[in-house]
């Protein structure tokens, strides 16, 4: 018996069951285990499980488990980025979810044709206008969005993040979700080199459901998945 594997099953289900509330496929939404804290033996057990893809929020855990990791694994970067940081996992990660900033998108544009590659990344947007949280608020992030397209010749927009207020009722956070699938809507029929909005990654652990409900493409679960967090 292994409890991330059963916590997968029931995420699954849950998945799948919200699909279906909605009239959506199941392959149109990924689950990204969210991996911060635990060991690379413990994502190496869920993918094991069938995850292909893992969400770091630091760089230094990026850095530390990468090797450990082996196979075809995608990482994901979706926590705040320093940009003196980007250089250590330009080469490393898929996804950049947590871009927020002008000079952070340059930064990326600026390590990514070091490499001779395009980033893929997604513009975060604080949809609450939570003082606590990073991302542009909803007003910014069309210029924000505007800018990067403008300026980086080595940046691709593939969509937006975004991290929805704390709360015990999932039902209280629908708004934002709808808002920002408002947004995403508005850009995907504009597809050139530099942008082609494809995710929209919304929805943890205690509000996925009503995440995909809304139109979520990625959700990102830790908790869930792999329990509390001790964060010692
Ligand atoms: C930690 C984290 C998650 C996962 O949160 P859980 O509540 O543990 O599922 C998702 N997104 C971001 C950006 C995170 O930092």
């Amino acid at each position: 018996m292994s409890l991330i594997h059963d916590n997968l099953n029931h995420i699954e289900n849950q998945i799948k069951e919200a699909c279906e509330r909605c009239g959506r496929k199941r392959e149109d939404v990924l689950l990204i285990a969210v991996t911060k804290t635990r060991t690379a033996a413990e994502v190496n057990e869920a993918v094991s499980w069938g995850i292909t893809d893992v969400g770091e929020n630091k760089v230094q855990e990026i850095m530390d488990k990468y090797d450990d990791v082996p196979g075809d694994v995608k990482w994901h970067m979706i926590g705040h980025l320093q940009t003196n940081k980007v250089k250590f996992i330009i080469d490393k990660v898929s996804l950049i979810h947590s871009v927020d900033k002008l000079k952070l998108a340059e930064e990326i544009d600026k390590r990514a044709r070091e490499h001779g590659i395009i980033a893929d990344v997604l513009i975060e947007v604080n949809a609450a206008g939570e003082a606590s949280k990073f991302g542009t608020d909803l007003e910014g992030a069309r210029q924000l969005i505007e800018d990067v397209h403008n300026n980086c010749p080595n940046i691709r927009i593939k969509g937006l993040m975004t991290i929805a207020p704390i709360t015990d009722n999932p039902e209280d956070v629908r708004i934002y979700f709808r808002q920002l699938k408002g947004l995403f809507d508005s850009y995907k029929d504009i597809k050139d080199n530099n942008m082609d909005f494809e995710h929209l990654s919304m929805g943890m652990s205690g509000d996925f459901e009503v995440a995909i409900e809304e139109g979520a493409t990625m959700v990102r679960v830790g908790t869930a998945i792999f329990g509390a967090r001790n964060y010692n």
